[in-house]
């Protein structure tokens, strides 16, 4: 079953054995819009089965919130108009040219272009990539596009960040819910997983000026509005703690010396997250 979010946003929860993200429908009185396509033709054939059980308009059109495999393997299979930002259109376009059986995925492993995690998930998720079609949205936009689906409308905001810079934002005011993707999480693409607190704090300015009474993530369960930005404010508090660190050993005695009390094992991930962003600069900053 789907689960019912507000009066006319539904969801199917994330599913993390084989990575596949939350998927989300969104329903007016003319026609209805799909958040994300999911990771594998199955994925979104699953989805689908559940979106003809309800009754609601039909749905037209399927939003992409960036280009990860886990966000777009499904878009084929939906046979739907598709929107995206322009940079997630021309990473699509890119994904287009690959290959994907084992030998390919792993050499594009080997080469660092794909990251183990991804690989292995879509080998989980997909044993057999034979009949796999990835397909380019329709449909792409600069900076914002809005949807008027007769009494609700969506907003869908191109937003960036670490964990992918073509990451949009959809945005439902009638509803008070927004599908943030995966743009709050970190950057796990280049080497180490990493935070910058400079671009997380550009990122959330641009959340934040929305009113939102549930978040919908890529990997989690929906947030309230109380429950992201408590998470969202101690990370940008370990952040700032951290600042400009990039010794481990020194960022953990300074948290212990401000916070008075040893991190959690969760808190220092995060503080290794942005110790890495400070030494991915670092190496910037050298080239
Ligand atoms: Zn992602």
């Amino acid at each position: 079953m789907l689960k019912k979010l507000s009066d006319k946003v539904y969801y199917m929860p994330q599913y993390s054995e084989t990575d596949r993200p939350t998927l989300g429908l969104i329903c007016g009185e003319n026609f209805s819009v799909i958040v994300d396509s999911g990771n594998s033709p199955a994925h979104a054939r699953d989805f689908l089965n559940l979106v003809e059980q309800i009754d609601i308009a039909p749905v037209k059109f399927v939003v992409i919130t960036h280009w990860h495999w886990d966000h777009i393997f499904g878009m084929d299979t939906m046979k739907l108009l598709s929107i995206s930002h322009n940079q997630t259109k021309d990473r699509i376009e890119y994904l287009k040219t690959l290959t994907w059986d084992d030998a390919s995925l792993d050499s594009r492993v080997e080469t660092g272009e794909e990251i183990e995690f991804c690989s292995s998930m879509i080998k989980l998720e997909m044993p057999t990539r034979d009949h796999l079609k990835l397909k380019a949205p329709d449909i792409s936009f600069n900076s914002t596009i809005e949807l008027d689906l007769g009494g609700v409308r969506c907003i869908v905001e191109h937003v960036g960040g670490v964990h992918a810079q073509d990451s949009s934002i959809i945005y439902i005011p009638d509803e008070k819910v927004m599908f943030l993707g995966d743009c709050i999480y970190q950057d796990f693409y280049s080497g180490e997983w990493s935070y910058d607190l400079n671009e997380l704090t550009v990122l959330l300015d641009k959340i934040k000026k929305y009113d939102v009474d549930y978040y919908v993530t890529g990997h989690q369960d929906p947030k309230t509005h109380a429950e992201l930005w408590s998470w969202m404010d101690e990370l940008i508090q370990i952040g700032e703690i951290v600042g400009e660190e990039s010794s481990l050993d020194k960022a953990v005695a300074r948290y212990n010396e401000v916070q008075k009390t040893l991190p959690s094992e969760e808190q220092l991930e995060y503080i290794q997250n942005f110790v890495s962003g400070n030494q991915k600069k670092l190496i910037r900053n050298e080239a």
